[in-house]
């Protein structure tokens, strides 16, 4: 069977590179894309895209009304990728979402309407199959080491801090310890924010820089030792792993579920 998939944001460092890898798949099939600008054109005539003749729109719902899609792949931004996917499932298009910063409000409206609907999807902080376990291992980790520091790094064009995987990882953890302060109790910041965030006691230190791509380290500490779960993802290849496994699974879910790890 041959999915039809939609991207959205073909030109951003995320969305050329999902563009290239639907392209490649056998079993997947581009059928249109959708951009804030370019609407009416054609991925051939924008430069910096590959010269093939898919349509690009800038309204979702014209874009779902003629494409016949199965899939939405999203990377763009949060506000804008919220609209995308409510827009997939009202016209039965099973939403794929990388787009990270969903606000819990906007999750829980979203799964509401994927259940109405029984279509399958997935929002996934992070696509790169490394993080997912990283995130796993990280859970373990806080049962028996429950003092524990998230430093992400990432590039300096991201929007949302702390990241997607960041708010996840915590999330994770918070699961499989109590709440916890950390650190000394009369500590005080000399500049403000110098303790990073903090989330049921625990501090997300967010770093932003050229150069960076995406990467976490969560460090625990115990008495006389630390334990460090590190990932780097090198360039936006890593992935793609995740989303093309998603665009399959999606297709055989009924509901919207949040995580990648759920599907693995
Ligand atoms: P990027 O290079 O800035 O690309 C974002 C693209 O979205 C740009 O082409 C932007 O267009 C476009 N866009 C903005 N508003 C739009 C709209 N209204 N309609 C359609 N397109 C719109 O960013 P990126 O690095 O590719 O990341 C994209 C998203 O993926 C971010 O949310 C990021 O956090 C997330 N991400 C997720 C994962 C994961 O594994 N889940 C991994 C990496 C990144 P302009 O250029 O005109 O602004």
């Amino acid at each position: 069977m041959t999915i039809k998939v939609v991207i959205a944001g073909p030109r951003g460092k995320m969305g050329s590179e999902a563009v290239k890898m639907v392209r490649q798949e056998e079993n997947f099939q581009l059928v249109a894309c959708i951009d804030r600008k370019n609407d009416g054109m054609s991925l051939k005539d924008i430069e910096e895209l590959p010269d093939i003749n898919i349509p690009i729109y800038e309204d979702t719902s014209t874009c779902f009304e003629e494409t016949d899609a199965d899939v939405l792949v999203d990377l763009t931004v949060p506000d804008v990728a919220y609209e995308h996917t409510k827009a997939a499932l009202e016209h039965d298009v099973r939403p794929v979402i990388g787009t990270t910063g969903f606000t819990e409000v906007q999750l829980e409206d979203l799964k509401m309407l994927a259940k109405e609907k029984r279509l399958g999807g997935l929002i996934a902080p992070n696509f790169a199959i490394g993080a997912v376990l990283m995130m796993h291992f990280s859970k373990m980790a806080a049962k028996y080491l429950p003092d524990v520091e998230i430093i992400e790094k990432h590039h300096d064009n991201k929007r949302d801090a702390p990241s997607g995987s960041a708010v996840k990882t915590a999330e994770l953890i918070k699961d499989s310890r109590s709440y916890k302060s950390q650190g000394h109790p009369e500590e005080k910041e000399t500049f403000p924010g110098a303790r990073g965030a903090e989330y049921e006691g625990m501090r997300i230190h967010s770093v932003r820089l050229p150069g960076l791509v995406a990467h976490q380290e969560v460090v625990f500490g115990g008495p006389g030792q630390t334990l460090s779960i590190k990932h780097d993802s090198y360039n936006r290849e890593s992935f793609m792993d995740g989303i093309k496994l998603a665009i399959e699974e999606v297709m055989e879910l009924e509901e919207l579920i949040y995580g990648m790890e759920n599907i693995l």
